[in-house]
C-alpha cells in the first residue's frame, strides 16, 4: 500500500464536513458534542473512524 496516498486519504477525511445527526449543524473535527443541540457526537466519530479505516483497507475484523 502506498503511504503517500494513505496520508492523502486521511487528510481528505479530516477536511470532510460532518453534520449533527439530530439537527444537521455542521461539526468541526474535535467538537465533543454538537454546538447547537448538545447532542453527543460519539456515534458520529465512531462512524467516521469506521469509514476511514474501511477506506484505508485496514478495517478490524472482529
Ligand atoms: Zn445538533
Amino acid at each position: 500500500m502506498n503511504n503517500q496516498s494513505n496520508m492523502s486519504k486521511v487528510l481528505a477525511f479530516f477536511s470532510e464536513s460532518k453534520f449533527c445527526n439530530d439537527c444537521d449543524t455542521r461539526i468541526r473535527f474535535g467538537d465533543i458534542d454538537c454546538p447547537h443541540c448538545g447532542c453527543d457526537l460519539d456515534d458520529l466519530y465512531m462512524q467516521w473512524a469506521h469509514n476511514l479505516l474501511k477506506n484505508l483497507n485496514c478495517e478490524e475484523e472482529n
